[in-house]
């Protein structure tokens, strides 16, 4: 069983234990697994709580497009500032979007915290009041100089038991 989560707003709803088992669940079906720390540390894996019209709720689970998968699609980028994959949580957002007023998005669980220059912003505009569970927060693991006491593939080797 993943751990409980943290949550923003720190006084939301608890996240619903279904979230971060989808998201390891879709790790380890994976073939192969995308348990190695690199691949822990590569990817990010969002998964969301929603509900249909008829009141059923279901999950969405998305990964981040890594650069190797871009590369692979649409060959090496031009520039290298271009090199940045696409993230989970804006897949899901698409996604969400794209099905418009078919689903209410109710909890949005991401292994890392959204990211402060895109995500966040994104989801603040189109998912407003939705509360967000993380494991991983980057700025709760940079030293005071400036160098990052722990990785997510370490925080998530932790809170999976992997
Ligand atoms: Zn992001």
């Amino acid at each position: 069983m993943p751990r409980v989560p943290s949550s923003y707003p720190s006084y939301a709803a608890p996240c619903d234990p279904g979230l971060p088992e989808a998201a390891l669940k879709f790790r380890l079906s994976h073939s192969p697994p995308l348990t190695t720390p690199r691949l822990l540390g590569g990817i990010n894996v969002t998964a969301w709580l929603y509900q249909d019209r008829a009141g059923v709720k279901g999950i969405q689970v998305n990964p981040n497009t890594t650069i190797e998968e871009l590369i692979r699609q649409f060959g090496p980028a031009a520039t290298p500032d271009a090199e940045v994959g696409i993230h989970s949580e804006m897949r899901a957002g698409e996604w969400f979007r794209m099905h418009g007023s078919q689903y209410r998005v109710l909890q949005i669980f991401s292994e890392r915290i959204p990211c402060p220059k895109m995500c966040g912003p994104m989801l603040r505009a189109y998912f407003p009041g939705v509360p967000w569970y993380y494991y991983y927060d980057r700025r709760s693991w940079i030293a005071p100089n400036g160098s990052i006491l722990k990785h997510p593939a370490q925080v998530l080797k932790t809170v999976y038991s992997l």
